[in-house]
């Protein structure tokens, strides 16, 4: 058996680095990889402008009582005249700020009345003034490569006149279901069949990382069947998930089947709950990675381990999400031989300390239980663990993006 930890760390490192990148534009990029470190084409903002709307002054010339001409009326996207000694200049929210002007006077804070202005509270100098450069300077680096762009980043680059950016291949994924019990949905269904839940699942799993799943195949239990998706698979594929095939049954040939086609196993049987026969493989260069037939056990595997080496084969620096805590809200005491990984609904209480309530029926078999949970608690090993615990707690929200 293999340690929960090092089974993650493992299949963290089991991918290549992504080697083929390609020109995105900008506004495809979401979810997309930067394969290139970027810097600041230029200071942002890119000249001295108003936080508010109000009126460029300049602070020597303030007076109590004393009335500012009012020389322009500048509006956003308009450049202001210089301002001349004893005027004002009217300006909007992000008007660039007037050559000799030094301070903005809020429109709250004044009193326009035929062109001219009074100011009713003392202004105090360099007031509401966004200054060249004080977000980002020119030449500074704004994103290193391995940076998933997301809607923040997005807005970053588009500052800086980024319209195309530099972001490695999408990552292709194979997907093989196995069982001679499956048909797909929308394929008739006998009383011996189920349908097969976690193709759909995976192919959703994968794609809501970022990364494309490219086929979603079936094999029955045959070699013959398993052969020729293999075939396939390794062929179009930078990494291939299996499911189900991999214990000790009579009809578990996904281990030959890989075999077949010079593979050899890299780990096997990782001791967690639920899900422990999950295998690594190398064929054609390229992982394959082995999880249980339960669609829970699939979800938790992929969740807990796959998803660190997707992670890590797009290119990504942020291989390990973070890990939060929280306390168990439980009326059962948890206490196995492997690691446990329990679906839990996560809310936080009053106090802000999040209350992880595991689902009554915590069997393998349980699919609604997936849609339930947000994430899952870990239960560490021979260790009796009861309501109270605080213990890591793996969110899907950052687990499974
Ligand atoms: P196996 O590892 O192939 O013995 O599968 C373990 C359990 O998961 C069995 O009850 C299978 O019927 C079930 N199972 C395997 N693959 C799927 C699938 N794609 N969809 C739903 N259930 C599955
Ligand atoms: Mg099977």
């Amino acid at each position: 058996m293999l340690d929960f930890d090092s089974a993650q760390s493992r299949l963290a490192a089991a991918g290549g680095h992504p080697s083929i990148t390609e020109n995105c534009p900008l506004v495809q990029a979401r979810g997309r990889v930067l394969a290139q470190t970027l810097f600041a084409t230029l200071d942002l903002p890119p000249a001295d402008n108003s936080a508010m709307d109000g009126y460029a002054i300049r602070h020597a010339d303030y007076e109590p009582g004393r009335s500012l001409p009012v020389q322009q009326r500048c509006y956003a996207g308009v450049k202001p005249q210089a301002l001349q000694p004893g005027n004002t200049i009217r300006l909007f929210t992000g008007s660039l700020l007037p050559e000799h002007a030094d301070t903005i006077v809020m429109q709250e804070d004044a009193e326009e009345v035929d062109n001219a202005l009074t100011i009713h509270r003392p202004p105090a100098k360099g007031a509401h003034i966004r200054y060249r450069g004080e977000d980002i300077r020119a030449g500074d680096q704004v994103f290193a490569k391995g940076t998933l762009l997301g809607a923040s980043q997005i807005a970053m680059l588009a500052s800086q006149g980024y319209a195309e950016l530099s972001v490695y291949a999408q990552l292709k994924v194979g997907i093989l279901t196995t069982g001679d019990e499956l048909v797909n949905p929308g394929q008739p269904r006998g009383d011996e069949h189920i349908y097969n839940s976690n193709g759909a699942m995976l192919a959703a799993l994968v794609e809501n990382m970022g990364a494309r799943a490219v086929h979603v195949l079936h094999a029955l239990d045959t070699e013959a069947s398993l052969h020729e998706a293999f075939e396939t698979l390794l062929q179009d594929c930078d990494l291939v998930l299996t499911v189900g095939g991999v214990s000790v049954g009579e009809k578990d040939l996904v281990k030959p089947a890989i075999e077949q086609f010079g593979g050899t196993l890299d780990l096997w049987r990782v001791s967690m709950k639920p899900g422990k026969p999950v295998a690594l493989a190398h064929a054609a260069n390229k992982p394959i990675v082995c999880l249980p037939g339960n669609p829970v056990s699939a979800f938790a595997v992929f969740t807990t381990l796959v998803s660190t080496l997707i992670r890590s084969m797009q290119g990504r620096a942020q291989v390990m999400p973070i890990l939060q805590y929280g306390r168990l809200c439980t009326q059962k005491t948890f206490n196995d031989s492997r690691e446990e990984f329990l679906r839990v609904s996560a809310r936080p209480d009053a106090s802000g300390v999040m209350q992880l309530t595991p689902h009554t029926q915590q069997g393998s078999g349980i699919i609604s239980s997936l849609s339930w949970a947000s994430g899952l608690a870990r239960i560490p090993a021979n260790t009796p663990v009861q309501d109270g615990a605080i213990v890591p707690y793996y969110d899907f929200q950052h687990w499974l993006a």
